[in-house]
C-alpha cells in the first residue's frame, strides 16, 4: 500500500471541466466566464474527496504490476533486434507500422472520434474505426501478449522449425482462453481499468474524462501524481473511486448511437488478434522469410508497447516539462520533444485550452504530422468542417492566461501589449500573418524550442 497526497498543485485555478473535451465559452466567442463557473464546481468537488481522507492507493502486483515488467523486458529485446538482429526490412515494416498506428490513434480516436474537431466521410470513418485496432491501445492485453510469447518461444526453441507455424496457432488460441478468465479477474477485482480491452469506445470515454477533470482525482492519468503515474503507473493500481464514478457520467451518446465503433466494441477481441498480432506477425513472415519469433517480438508485442508508450508521453511528459503560453492556471504544456514523436499531440497546452481545434496546436507550430495529414485528406474531400480557434481568440488568452513564454503574444513589454491591443482592435491580423510571424519569431528565438 503506497500513501500519496492527490492534490493538485494548480486546482485551485484552472483545469476546468468540459463536456466531451469541449470548453463550453471557446465554441463562439472568447468570453472566459464559463471556465470560472465550471471552476468554482470542479473546486467544490475536489474539497468533498478531501474531507474523506487520502487515498490510499492500491498496487496491483499481478498480473498489472508484474506483467509490465516482463512487458517491458520484451519491449527492450525488440528495441535489440530492431536495431542489431533483423532484417532491413523487418525494421522498416515495424517502424512504419508505428507511425501508420500512431496516425491514426491522433487523427482517428483522438481528434475525430473523442474532439469531434472535424467532420469526415463514411469509408474514412471505417477505415479509422478498423484501424485503431492495429494501433491496438490495449491495457491488460500485453499480459496476454506474455503468454503468446510463452508459447511462440516454446515453439521456437523446443520444436522443429516445421511445426512452429502450428504451435503459433496453439499459442493463440490460448491466448482467447487467457482473454476471457482475465477479463473475468479484472473485472471482479475492479482493478485498474477493468475492460481487458481497450476499443475505440473505451479509448474515448477514458479520454473525454481525461479532459473534463484534467489533473485531479477524476482523472485516469491525474499527472498531479507525477511523471511515473501518469505515464504508465495508473494501470497498475485500482482505480480512484473518483475514476470509477465520474466515468459513469462521460457522456457517450454519440459513441453508442455509431454502428461501427458499436460493431468495433462487440468484436475487439476477435479484430485484435487478427489485425494486431497474427497479420503483422505473418507479413515478415510469409514476405520475407524473417525468423517468425523475431516478427512476432518486434512487428507486434514490440510495436505496440513502443507505440502505446510514445502515446503515454503526452499523459506524462507534456503534462509536466514545458512552457503553458496559453493558460498557466493547468499542467499541460508545450513540448517539441513530444509533438516530434507523438506526429504533432505535445502542443498539450493549447489542445487543453481549445480541446476542439483540429490542429491540436496554433498556427503555424510544427512539427504537426496529423494536422497535415488532416489538411490532405480535407484537399481531397474526404474531410470537411474543421474547427480551429481565430487568432482573436488566441491572443485574448494568451495575453489573460498565459505564462508570457508565447514567442508573439507572450512578451510583458509595455511596447508589446501595445502592439496585441493595436492588432485586437484592428481584426487586420490574418491567420496567415500569425504563421509567417511564428516561423520569424521561431528563428528568432531559437531558444523557444528548448523550453517547451
Ligand atoms: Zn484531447
Ligand atoms: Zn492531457
Amino acid at each position: 500500500m503506497v500513501e500519496t497526497k492527490t492534490e493538485n498543485p494548480r486546482k485551485t485555478k484552472g483545469a476546468a471541466p468540459k463536456e466531451n473535451g469541449f470548453a463550453k465559452g471557446d465554441k463562439n466567442n472568447n468570453d472566459l466566464s464559463d471556465y470560472e463557473d465550471d471552476l468554482s464546481q470542479l473546486i467544490k468537488a475536489d474539497t468533498k474527496s478531501a474531507e474523506a481522507g487520502p487515498h490510499k492507493m492500491e498496487i496491483v502486483w499481478f498480473p498489472n504490476a508484474i506483467g509490465f515488467f516482463f512487458l517491458y523486458l520484451l519491449t527492450l529485446y525488440s528495441t535489440y533486434l530492431l536495431f542489431f538482429d533483423s532484417k532491413w526490412q523487418t525494421k522498416v515494416f515495424m517502424i512504419t507500422s508505428m507511425i501508420f498506428a500512431g496516425l491514426v490513434t491522433t487523427m482517428g480516436a483522438h481528434r475525430l472520434f473523442t474532439h469531434r474537431t472535424y467532420k469526415a466521410n463514411y469509408w474514412l470513418r471505417a477505415f479509422l474505426i478498423i484501424s485503431q485496432v492495429v494501433a491496438a491501445q490495449v491495457r491488460e492485453l500485453f499480459i496476454l501478449l506474455l503468454i503468446d510469447s510463452y508459447f511462440v518461444g516454446h515453439a521456437y526453441f523446443v520444436r522443429s522449425c516445421d511445426q512452429k507455424t502450428e504451435l503459433l496457432a496453439v499459442g493463440l488460441s490460448i491466448d482467447a482462453i487467457a482473454a476471457e478468465a482475465s477479463q473475468r479477474a479484472f473485472n471482479s477485482a475492479d482493478a485498474t481499468h477493468s475492460c481487458s480491452k481497450n476499443c475505440l469506445w473505451v479509448w474515448v470515454r477514458d479520454h473525454r474524462q481525461h479532459h473534463k477533470y484534467s489533473d485531479t482525482d477524476a482523472d485516469p492519468h491525474n499527472a498531479s501524481r507525477g511523471f511515473f503515474f501518469s505515464h504508465v503507473g495508473w494501470l497498475m493500481v485500482r482505480k480512484h473511486p473518483d475514476v470509477i464514478a465520474k466515468g459513469k457520467l462521460v457522456d457517450m451518446s454519440d459513441m453508442n448511437a455509431d454502428p461501427l465503433i458499436m460493431f468495433q466494441k462487440k468484436y475487439y477481441k476477435t479484430l485484435f488478434t487478427i489485425l494486431a498480432v497474427i497479420i503483422p506477425t505473418a507479413i515478415p513472415y510469409y514476405f520475407w522469410n524473417e525468423d517468425l519469433m523475431k516478427s512476432f517480438v518486434m512487428c507486434s508485442l514490440g510495436r505496440i508497447h513502443w507505440t502505446n508508450n510514445l502515446v503515454w508521453l503526452v499523459n506524462s511528459w507534456a503534462h509536466l516539462i514545458g512552457t503553458r503560453p496559453y493558460s498557466e492556471n493547468i499542467l499541460p504544456v508545450e513540448s517539441f520533444f513530444v509533438s516530434f514523436i507523438g506526429l504533432g499531440e505535445g502542443w498539450h497546452n493549447y489542445h487543453h485550452t481549445f480541446p476542439w481545434d483540429y490542429r491540436a496546436a496554433e498556427a503555424g507550430k510544427w512539427p504537426n504530422l496529423t494536422a497535415t495529414l488532416i489538411d490532405y485528406c480535407a484537399s481531397r474531400g474526404w474531410v470537411w468542417d474543421r474547427r480551429s480557434a481565430t487568432t482573436e481568440m488566441v491572443i485574448n488568452r494568451t495575453v489573460k492566461k498565459g505564462d508570457h513564454t508565447h514567442p508573439l503574444f507572450g512578451d510583458k513589454t509595455e511596447t508589446f501589449v501595445e502592439k496585441v491591443r493595436e492588432i485586437k482592435l484592428a481584426k487586420e491580423y490574418t491567420d496567415q500573418q500569425v504563421e509567417d510571424d511564428m516561423k520569424l519569431m521561431g528563428r528568432l528565438r531559437p531558444d523557444e524550442s528548448k523550453k517547451a
